[in-house]
C-alpha cells in the first residue's frame, strides 16, 4: 500500500469537504486577554479571540500566576511519576480536597484531562460493574462515547435531553441490572442544559447511577462555581460529577467528586488514573488557586453574564440567527462548512476577530456555526467591534437573517 497516497486522499475529501482543521498559532498576552498575537500567511498580526473556553480569563488571573509561580519555584517542574509510584505531591493532595468539598462530594479524583477523566471514569466503572448497561444521552461529548465504547458495556442511546425516550428505555432493560445515566449539564455547541433534577427522579426509580459531565458550567455557574449541579441545591442527588479545570478554571487537568468508595474504586481500576504521569504539581497549585477564588468571587460570573446579554442583543437587533439557550454560549448558525469557514477567514484577516468555525463532526451537518463565548474581559468597544463586523459580512455573504416576524 502507498501509505502517504492513501493519507493525502483522506485529507483531500475533508478539504473538499470544507471540513478540513486548521489551527490558528496564537500567542496570548498575559493581561491583555483575550487579546492575543496570530501569526498566519500574512505575518504576524493582533486578534481578538471569541472562541475561548477560557470563559472567565482566569488562564491570566494573578492568584492563580502567583501559585504557580510558587509552586514551580518550591517545588520543581513534573511530578516525576505516575501517582502510584512518586507522582502524588501535596498539591495533588489539597487539590482533590479542594475539589471535593467544591462539589459537596467525600472524595475526588484527579486525572491530567477532561477528556481523559470521562474516558477513565465511565470505562472503568461500565466495564467492572458486571452487567452494566449504560444509558448515554446522544449529544455526549467524544470523551464519554469513547469511554463507554472502551468497556464494551451494552449502552442505549437516549434522545437528547428527552425524559420520555430516557424513561422507556429504562423501563425496557432488565429490572435487576446494574444502571448508569451519562449526560451533561450543559451542553457546549447549543448551549442547552439538562433537566438533571428529572433525570435523577427516572434514576431514583430505575435504581440507576448518574454521571453528570459539568465541563461548560464548573466556575461558571452556582454561588461557589459549583455547575449546575450546584446552582439547583442537586449536588448529592448525582452519584458522579465530572469537571474540568482547563475551561473556567483556565488551567489544565479533569477530575471526578462522588463517594469516597466509587473514588477509590476507579483509582484502583482505572488504566488511565494508574498508568499516567501525575499534572505538574504547579499546575495543581494554579487549579486549586483558580477554584478556591471562584468560591468567593461572584464578579467574573456577573460580569460574564452581563456581556453575553449584550452580544445577543446586538445580534437580535441585526437579525443574526443564533440559538437562544440559557447558558453562556451563543451559537451563530451558518448552515454551510464553506461559507462557515469563509466567514471565519475573513473575520480574522479583515477584522483581527478570531472565531473558529464548527463544522461536521463536531456539529451535525447543516448545522454549522460560529461559537461565539463572551467573557468578562471583553470591553464595549470589543464587542462593537465583532457586531459590525458581523453585520458587514452577513449584508456581504447574503446569509440568512431571521424574519422580523420570527425575533
Ligand atoms: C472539553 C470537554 C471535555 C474534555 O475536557 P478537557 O479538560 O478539555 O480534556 C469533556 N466533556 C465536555 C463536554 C467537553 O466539552
Amino acid at each position: 500500500m502507498d501509505y502517504q497516497a492513501y493519507f493525502k486522499t483522506r485529507l483531500n475529501t475533508l478539504r473538499e469537504d470544507g471540513n478540513y482543521r486548521i489551527f490558528a498559532d496564537l500567542e496570548r498576552k498575559r493581561g491583555a486577554f483575550p487579546n492575543a498575537h496570530h501569526r498566519g500567511e500574512n505575518g504576524k498580526g493582533d486578534v481578538t479571540i471569541w472562541c475561548s473556553n477560557d470563559y472567565l480569563g482566569m488562564g491570566q488571573h494573578p492568584d492563580v500566576l502567583s501559585a504557580m509561580h510558587h509552586a514551580l519555584d518550591t517545588v520543581g517542574a513534573g511530578a516525576g511519576g505516575t501517582r502510584n509510584i512518586s507522582g502524588t505531591t501535596h498539591e495533588h493532595v489539597l487539590l482533590e480536597a479542594e475539589l471535593a468539598d467544591l462539589h459537596g462530594k467525600e472524595a475526588a479524583l484527579l486525572f491530567t484531562s477532561g477528556y481523559v477523566s470521562n474516558w477513565a471514569a465511565l470505562g472503568t466503572l461500565a466495564s467492572q460493574i458486571p452487567g452494566c448497561i449504560v444509558f448515554s444521552d446522544a449529544l455526549n461529548h467524544a470523551s464519554m462515547i469513547e469511554g463507554i465504547r472502551h468497556s464494551k458495556a451494552p449502552r442505549v442511546i437516549w434522545k437528547h435531553n428527552d425524559l420520555e425516550d430516557l424513561e422507556a428505555k429504562l423501563a425496557a432493560a432488565d429490572p435487576t441490572a446494574p444502571k448508569l445515566i451519562a449526560f451533561e449539564s450543559v451542553y457546549s455547541m447549543d448551549g442547552d442544559i439538562a433537566p438533571i433534577n428529572e433525570i435523577c427522579d427516572l434514576a431514583d426509580k430505575y435504581g440507576a447511577m448518574t454521571y453528570l459531565d459539568e465541563v461548560h458550567a464548573v466556575g461558571l455557574y452556582g454561588p461557589r462555581g459549583g455547575g449546575i449541579a450546584e446552582r439547583e441545591g442537586l449536588m448529592d442527588r448525582l452519584t458522579v460529577i465530572e469537571g474540568t479545570l482547563g475551561k473556567a478554571y483556565g488551567v489544565v487537568g479533569g477530575y471526578i467528586a462522588a463517594s469516597a468508595e466509587l473514588c477509590d474504586f476507579v483509582r484502583s481500576f482505572a488504566s488511565g488514573f494508574i498508568f499516567t504521569t501525575a499534572l505538574p504539581p504547579a499546575v495543581a497549585a494554579g487549579a486549586r488557586a483558580s477554584v478556591q477564588h471562584l468560591k468567593r468571587s461572584q464578579t467574573e460570573r456577573s460580569r460574564q453574564k452581563e456581556r453575553v446579554a449584550t452580544v445577543r442583543a446586538g445580534l437580535d437587533e441585526m437579525g443574526i440567527p443564533h440559538i437562544e439557550n440559557p447558558s453562556h454560549i451563543i451559537p451563530v448558525m451558518v448552515g454551510d462548512p464553506v461559507k462557515c469557514k469563509f466567514l471565519s477567514d475573513v473575520l480574522m484577516r479583515d477584522h483581527g476577530i478570531y472565531i473558529q468555525p464548527i463544522n461536521y463532526p463536531t456539529v451535525p451537518k447543516g448545522t454549522e456555526r460560529l461559537r461565539i463565548t463572551p467573557s468578562p474581559v471583553h470591553t464595549d468597544a470589543d464587542i462593537q467591534h465583532l457586531l459590525n463586523a458581523l453585520e458587514e459580512l452577513w449584508a456581504q455573504c447574503e446569509i440568512a437573517r431571521v424574519p422580523m416576524a420570527a425575533q
